[in-house]
């Protein structure tokens, strides 16, 4: 089911159905809270570090790539992901990637996005040092808000398959280093290893130096996941959360305190977190009156953008603009940086034809649609 929603290749025609309001919806300021500056890495440019730095890629031309960055489950992504990680040595390759995204981004609508950094697979893993990478990341990003005005800042990840000592010695790296542009710590992967005390030691250390804590939960996991990273780590925003809706009393601690989960539906349909759209619970995610943003996560990997996500999203809920636009406003609103003197989703209805399903004030079907 995953295919004909999917695209086979970023270069293949999207929108996917020709009644997603694509102008309006890329008109709206919107946010990206989810999103892996290393799974932003696309095939092109994973071949030109590759022969910058002298190293066999995983496959010839880009077609190659396309295909490796197709996964069996989340096993395989993660040992893909880190061979992507293994190519970006130098500061001019985390600029490129960094300046490459944002600039794709703002040309989405984005306003602001937060990158989700491997800061301890970087420096545990790859033994890299945290100064020049945070460097190159830094002026990437500057060229592309210089360019295009967009907004940025920075989650330094912890990776819970490494152990949690030398994750915490890592995280003292990264908190002696230069902080203007970390907006919180961040727990990536999936949940098997860190539902333990052994990493709350570094949600602690960063929340004492005013450093918030979010947390991948409940993607593939349950909803008690999600729980724990409210609970334990202080998780003020979820990414994914998908798992949530096992669990009614887990829903209405988010409800209750405000936490927006950041969803991927196209992320979740490559990796198989849910065995299908039909199964996808965002609908019912959306209905339980949970905040959803939407995030792409490692678009070329999913072979997905953050406006495909909106479409998914569209598609699954049957949303109208006004929950599209609610969508947009959530991710503005849950941002951790206060972007609230921009206008919330501006439309010009002039761009937007009335005939199509889904546009403003469209008769067919429109009614039926929904807010977010
Ligand atoms: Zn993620």
């Amino acid at each position: 089911m995953a295919d004909r929603t999917i695209p086979s290749s970023p270069d293949e025609p999207f929108p996917l159905d020709p009644a997603f309001p694509l102008d309006a919806v890329r008109a709206m300021p919107k946010a990206e809270l989810h999103v892996h500056l290393e799974g932003t890495v696309d095939a092109p440019t994973l071949l030109t570090l590759a022969e910058r730095h002298g190293v066999a890629p995983p496959a010839d031309d880009v077609a190659g790539v396309e295909a490796w960055y197709r996964f069996d489950g989340f096993p395989m992504f993660l040992e893909r992901y880190f061979t992507v990680l293994g190519l970006l040595r130098q500061p001019e390759d985390f600029a490129i990637v960094a300046e490459r995204y944002l600039t794709r981004a703002a040309d989405q609508g984005a306003v602001h996005v937060e990158f989700h950094v491997s800061a301890t697979g970087h420096i545990v893993e790859q033994h890299k040092a945290w100064t020049p990478l945070l460097d190159g990341i830094v002026d990437g990003c500057r060229r592309a808000e210089a360019a295009t005005g967009i907004g940025w800042g920075l989650i330094p990840d912890v990776s819970p398959h490494l152990p949690a000592v030398a994750c915490a010695e890592a995280m003292e790296v990264v908190f002696a280093g230069e902080l203007d542009h970390v907006l919180a710590v961040g727990m990536g992967g999936p949940a098997d290893t860190w539902t333990t005390d052994d990493f709350r030691p570094i949600y602690d250390r960063a929340r004492s130096l005013g450093i918030p804590a979010v947390a991948h939960a409940g993607e593939h996991g349950p909803a008690w996941e999600v729980r724990f990273a409210v609970e334990e780590f202080g998780a003020v925003r979820i990414q994914h959360g998908i798992g949530v809706m096992q669990d009614p009393e887990v829903v209405e601690l988010l409800v209750e305190r405000g936490i927006a989960c950041d969803v991927c539906p196209g992320s979740n349909l490559a990796l198989d977190a849910v065995p299908g759209v039909d199964a996808h619970p965002l609908p019912a995610m959306l209905d339980a009156g949970l905040t959803v943003t939407l995030g792409s996560d490692d678009p070329p990997m999913f072979r997905t953008s953050l406006l495909r996500e909106y479409e998914l999203a569209w598609s699954m809920a049957g949303l109208d603009l006004d929950g599209l636009a609610r969508l947009a406003a959530n991710s503005v609103e849950a941002a951790l940086v206060d972007l609230a003197p921009i206008d919330p989703a501006p439309i010009d209805p002039a761009s937007i034809d009335p005939a199509r399903p889904g546009a403003v004030g469209s008769a067919d079907g429109n009614d039926e649609r929904r807010r977010a």
